[in-house]
């Protein structure tokens, strides 16, 4: 129960510091609402929480969070879509002015392209991750074919952009993104993190590279 002790802990010292301090803006983030201006898109991966790495407040950020980060294409299926629910209802409702699509190093779904047969079957029990990773295939081919004689460690750094790269495609193929884009009103950005060498990298659409924050 150890790890479980830690979180109640962890709430009981925000409850007594930071809330008793800060009590107002809470207060006024309930009464007034959430105003996020930016909505993101992150790894569930515990190593980058956006709002620990990105100093972020509360009521800054509305996050998405799910396996390597990824947006599916827009699709009308009937089916339970949670991260388009998110994403429409951050666009929508919120109005956000900026979605950003933040990658990282060392992802753990991008590395189980890596593990598994390039075809996605599974034959380890599980059902679900392997049919998502196959939204960023296209990348993981693309990698093989292209780096024949890199690492697989290598091949995933790559794919990990290229998946981001992906993620924001597919957020064109929502109509309601697709607009606010095209008169303005929202703005897409492609990030990516390393948190071994602590460094950020930001997709510039023209070039079509990674460039690093100073
Ligand atoms: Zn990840």
């Amino acid at each position: 129960m150890k790890s479980i002790d830690k979180l109640t802990e962890g709430f009981k010292n925000f409850r007594d510091g930071r809330f008793e301090k800060e009590r107002a803006t809470y207060e006024t983030l309930v009464d007034e609402g959430q105003r996020p201006e930016v909505a993101l898109i992150a790894c569930a991966d515990s190593r980058v929480d956006p709002a620990k790495l990105l100093q972020a407040d509360p009521g800054d950020l509305f996050i998405v969070r799910n396996v390597a980060n990824l947006v599916p294409p827009y699709e009308r299926d009937g089916k339970f879509h949670g991260t388009s629910a998110a994403l429409e209802f951050s666009v929508q409702h919120l109005e956000v002015k900026h979605l950003i699509v933040l990658g990282h190093a060392h992802c753990g779904g991008i590395m189980s392209m890596f593990a598994k047969p390039a075809d996605g079957v599974e034959t380890d029990g599980t059902h679900f991750v392997a049919p998502w990773m196959s939204l960023v295939k296209s990348a993981f081919l693309r990698v093989q074919g292209t780096m024949p004689d890199a690492t697989d460690e290598e091949k995933a750094r790559v794919c990990e952009k290229s998946a981001v790269m992906v993620s924001l495609e597919n957020l064109m193929t929502f109509p309601d993104i697709q607009e606010r884009v095209a008169d303005g009103r929202l703005r897409l950005h492609g990030w990516y993190i390393d948190i071994r060498s602590c460094t950020l990298q930001i997709f510039d659409p023209v070039q079509q590279k990674f460039d690093p924050v100073e």
